[in-house]
């Protein structure tokens, strides 16, 4: 499995989405199906300043992947960034919140201080695939100053397309990261 989206039957490695597209992440989970009652919650942690909710979310990807967490060999966890101006009207960063949440449950140190949003984005629920991967292209960057763990763990609040992590993906190989993994709340289907 390689995004931790449904698949056909089992033992299928790659969902319609990731079949056919030369992929940078080595691997990845989430927690729970983007359906039901999740959406509620991701919107309130997201947006309505529901910061506790990091800490119980990152319990349950603990308790669901933590042994294919110890078994990836991480490094260090790094969430993905916002842009500085989007980051400061909500007063957090969501995927933050999951990291040091993670860091807390696994004893596996976070950075938020090594990947950085320099490119306003539009959001990505607007955009198609192609326009997604125009949008993003440039709005990463890894700071100078940081020495490469071989295996990094990326956390998100949603796992969709996978074009926001493809993009975070590349310059941190581009910066020595031998394999990235990511780690999100929920995952869409189809989106
Ligand atoms: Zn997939």
């Amino acid at each position: 499995m390689h995004c931790g989206k449904p698949v056909g039957s089992e033992g299928e490695e790659y969902c319609p989405d990731c079949r056919g597209t030369k992929s940078r992440i080595r691997q990845g989970r989430s927690v729970w199906l983007h359906t039901g009652l999740v959406p509620g919650a991701v919107y309130r942690f997201k947006y309505k300043n529901k910061r506790r909710y990091g800490e119980i979310f990152a319990a349950e990807m603990a308790k669901w992947h933590g042994e294919i967490i110890k078994r990836w060999g991480i490094g260090e966890i790094i969430p993905i960034p916002l842009h500085p101006s989007r980051r400061k009207r909500r007063g957090y960063n969501q995927a933050e919140l999951i990291a040091r949440g993670l860091s807390m449950y696994t004893g596996i140190p976070y950075r938020a201080d090594v990947l950085f949003r320099i490119k306003k984005t539009t959001p990505l629920k607007e955009l198609d695939r192609s326009e997604r991967r125009l949008n993003l292209r440039g709005a990463f960057a890894v700071s100078r100053k940081w020495t490469a763990p071989e295996n990094i763990l990326l956390t998100d609040d949603i796992y969709t397309t996978g074009s926001t992590m493809e993009s975070a993906a590349g310059i941190l190989k581009k910066a020595g990261v031998q394999n990235v993994y990511f780690l999100t709340i929920s995952i869409g289907q189809g989106i």
